[in-house]
């Protein structure tokens, strides 16, 4: 009698654990096919947690678009701080060649770096570190060559680089045996070729988003993606590591090398100091306007029937039927447009 009872309890242990691992797993695969902040608490919240990754999967749970939590690891905190990141990068890129460069002159490089622990005391060092690396190695053997791209980390701890590098003079293979030379560990480097049907901007676009998905925690191999017991611990890890390399939106984990030029841009427009002409980028001027119109239509306080107490909105949520006024016509509204299209309205949402 109390060995069959021992038994059963040891089949039930048994079966809620199978559960549990079933669980963990089904969110994942949730959070993979849906990248949303809930789905990334659901996984989370599979995991026992402790200390900062407890912080984090707080901070998580409770980011609304007016409260944002400012992580990088955070689906709906690290879509926008790539979006700024991203014009950012077109910019500089156009800055320096005085327009989109030639497909030729311009390669998407993968550099990977050491492999760590996923701890913030491993990380940041193994970062800086290979910051330090890809410096001296572009100083000496590619002085003429610019570099602009992100760190990242991924789930088995391999610090890498992505990032696009203008390499004028130079041949795409000639770049990859150069970079080869310094780090000749197996698919170490990676050269990729652009997309032929694209056009060099769409493919630029696309190889920036690339390179700054930090939401998008997990790998996927034939389309699938690639998950274990292990993964939403990791998870939860990456995403503290992430937040220690980036520390404030992307700065720490931005690599921008030999970018300055003569060439600023200024609301929407390239300018050159040297010979005083304005340049055109249609490309980037549609990128920014896009952006601009978002932010316009983002603006919960240009609704309709909203009272004129700009900008204190939450004061005034819920009062109707008062007369739009003041908010049509206020006159700092250009200074908001700049703001917003240079932060991506993150400043504008954080307004008391
Ligand atoms: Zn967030």
């Amino acid at each position: 009698m109390i060995v069959d009872s021992v038994e059963a309890l040891r089949a039930f242990g048994r079966r809620c654990q199978m559960r549990r691992e079933q669980e963990k797993i089904d969110s994942v695969i949730r959070y993979y096919r849906n990248r949303t902040n809930p789905n990334l608490v659901r996984i989370l919240d599979t995991t026992p947690l402790d200390g900062e990754t407890r912080d984090a999967r707080d901070l998580v749970a409770s980011c609304y678009p007016r409260n944002p939590c400012g992580l990088y690891g955070c689906p709906c905190c690290g879509r926008r701080f790539k979006a700024t990141a991203k014009l950012d990068v077109l910019k500089r890129i156009a800055a320096k060649c005085g327009g989109l460069p030639d497909p030729c002159v311009i390669s998407f490089v993968t550099i990977n770096g050491p492999t760590v622990p996923l701890e913030p005391s491993a990380v940041e060092p193994a970062r800086r570190r290979f910051r330090a690396t890809l410096t001296k190695v572009r100083h000496a053997k590619l002085p003429d060559t610019s570099w602009v791209g992100f760190f990242d980390i991924t789930l088995g701890g391999v610090v890498h680089w992505h990032g696009a590098i203008l390499h004028p003079g130079r041949s795409k293979a000639a770049l990859a045996r150069k970079l080869r030379e310094d780090f000749p560990a197996r698919r170490a480097v990676r050269v990729s070729n652009w997309e032929k049907e694209h056009t060099l901007f769409e493919n630029l676009d696309c190889i920036v988003d690339y390179a700054l998905v930090a939401d998008r925690h997990v790998k996927r191999r034939k389309g699938k993606p690639i998950v274990d017991n292990e993964t939403s611990t990791l998870i939860a890890k990456r995403i503290v590591c992430l937040q220690y390399m980036a520390q404030r939106g992307v700065q720490g984990i931005r690599l921008c090398l030999n970018m300055k030029s003569t060439r600023v841009w200024k609301t929407g427009v390239m300018f050159d100091k040297e010979t005083g002409e304005t340049i055109v980028v249609p490309e980037i001027e549609a990128l920014i306007l896009r952006r601009r119109n978002k932010a316009k239509q983002n603006r919960k306080w240009n609704r309709e029937g909203r009272p004129a107490l700009w900008p204190r909105r939450r004061a005034t949520e819920g009062i109707r039927g008062v007369r739009l006024s003041a908010t049509d016509n206020h006159g700092s509204d250009d200074a908001w447009d700049e703001l917003e299209c240079d932060e991506e309205g993150f400043e504008a949402l954080s307004v008391p």
